[in-house]
């Protein structure tokens, strides 16, 4: 299994959000869901991608090399729109509906805001950055989170990672929508002491308009989980007028009972507009959901409401 490869968008250490301890999380590519309020939407797409970021491009103005780096003439100097610093700057807009992902433009732009998200790496080039963190994970108690994306999309590459990090000693999570074959799940139940589950709405037919997928594969795979020893780490994102009722909330409290003995923990993520800016580097020109998070008031009694049936929960 030395040459295998997983598609992988990120790994970022010093994660203290996904787990115990201090963690490195392995961020793989592809996801089948569609969250509107997704923080990475550029972890969505299975395939290499072009990528565009703002903050970094100098404009075309100034520079402007990726007008003559495409092919295929794709890229434009578009309007006069604001920079971070409030500046007027032509941006180079890309025409995405005909580009093929060959990245010539990005090999071009210096200071990278053109760039391609996702890297071919095999399961030892991901151990070999994995094992330098290793001291700080026997040190906090930390470990190694196999996160995405959907991570259980790629399903060989995610748990060769996971038996390689339970050789190396290292405590291992897997952050997953819980929207996966039973079998890609059940291989990796023995490598993984924690899954960071995520249950994004309890009501089917709303999950599948919201999110583009049913429920009942997640919920079903959650029992499953549970009868099988798994432990969790309830993941629950807070969406205004989504999931933040209380009568929603009762209906979590109902299925969260059916997998009580296997809940570690339950976690309340308020939503937040990180993911709007983001959608910006995709080039695709998508209309974005956008809100106002959700209180600190809305979020304690939220927490409350499950606190009182018996579960620890935390918000962030
Ligand atoms: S090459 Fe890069 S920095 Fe220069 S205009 Fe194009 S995107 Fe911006
Ligand atoms: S990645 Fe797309 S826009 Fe960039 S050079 Fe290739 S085809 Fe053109």
């Amino acid at each position: 299994m030395d040459g295998i490869k997983g598609k992988i968008y990120d790994i970022q250490g010093f994660s203290v959000q996904d787990g115990p301890g201090i963690r490195t999380t392995v961020f793989l590519k592809g996801c089948p869901l569609r969250c509107p309020w997704c923080h990475s939407p550029e972890s969505q797409g299975f395939k290499t991608e072009l990528n565009w970021m703002r903050i970094r491009c100098l404009g075309v103005e100034a520079c402007g090399k990726c007008l003559t780096a495409c092919r295929k003439g794709l890229i434009a100097k578009g309007p006069p729109s604001k920079s971070a610093a409030g500046e007027d700057i032509a941006y180079p807009e890309v025409d995405k509906t005909r580009c093929d992902e060959c990245g010539a433009c990005a090999s071009v732009c210096k200071p990278e805001a053109l760039y391609m998200c996702g890297d071919d790496m095999t399961a030892d080039e991901v151990m070999r950055r994995l094992l330098r963190d290793k001291p700080f994970f026997d040190e906090s108690g930390g470990g190694v989170t196999i996160s995405g994306g959907e991570c259980l999309c790629q399903p060989l590459f995610t748990l060769e990672l996971l038996k390689r990090c339970k050789s190396e000693g290292m405590h291992t999570a897997v952050d997953t929508t819980g929207f996966a074959p039973w079998p890609a799940v059940e291989s990796v139940l023995p490598y993984a002491d924690l899954f960071l589950y995520d249950l994004k709405c309890m009501d089917s037919e709303l999950h599948r308009r919201v999110i583009g997928v049913p429920n009942e594969l997640i919920l079903e795979n959650a029992l499953k989980i549970a009868a099988a020893g798994g432990r969790f780490q309830i993941r629950i994102p807070v969406i205004p007028l989504f999931n933040d009722s209380e009568e929603h909330f009762e209906l979590y409290a109902g299925f969260l009972d059916k997998i009580r003995d296997a809940v570690d923990i339950v976690q309340l993520l308020p939503y937040h507009k990180l993911g709007v800016s983001k959608h910006e580097r995709l080039l695709k020109n998508e209309k974005i959901f956008v809100a106002e998070p959700p209180s600190d008031e809305l979020m304690d009694l939220r927490r409350g409401q499950l606190a009182a049936r018996g579960f620890e929960v935390i918000i962030h």
